[in-house]
């Protein structure tokens, strides 16, 4: 199932589509961006993970302390190139 980008990734529709990939909701599983140091209790508080197949975090605030996508094992697995995708959006939407 295709996951539509360009949205923010705290939508019903989007959380519904996770829930029934089960190939997304593997790499949900395996999405490290929880420790990252980025990654802040507003983005925690809207659940937001994956952001490099969902998009951007919804209306959370953020610095630029570090991404942890380069050592992802979805970032490897979906041979993925860019980062901070929780404020830069996709990997789609950084072609
Ligand atoms: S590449 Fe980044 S956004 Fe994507 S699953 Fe890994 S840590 Fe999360
Ligand atoms: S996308 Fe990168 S910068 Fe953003 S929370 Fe995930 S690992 Fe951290």
């Amino acid at each position: 199932m295709q996951v539509e980008s360009g949205g923010n990734n705290t939508g019903e529709n989007l959380q519904a589509v996770i829930a029934e990939d089960p190939v997304i909701a593997e790499d949900r599983k395996r999405c490290i961006c929880g420790p990252c140091p980025s990654y802040n209790e507003c983005m925690r508080a809207e659940g937001g993970l994956l952001f490099c197949i969902t998009g951007k975090t919804g209306d959370c605030t953020f610095g630029m302390k570090g991404c942890s996508c380069p050592v992802c094992p979805v970032w490897k697995a979906r041979s993925l190139r860019k980062a901070y995708c929780c404020i830069r959006g996709s990997a789609e939407e950084q072609v």
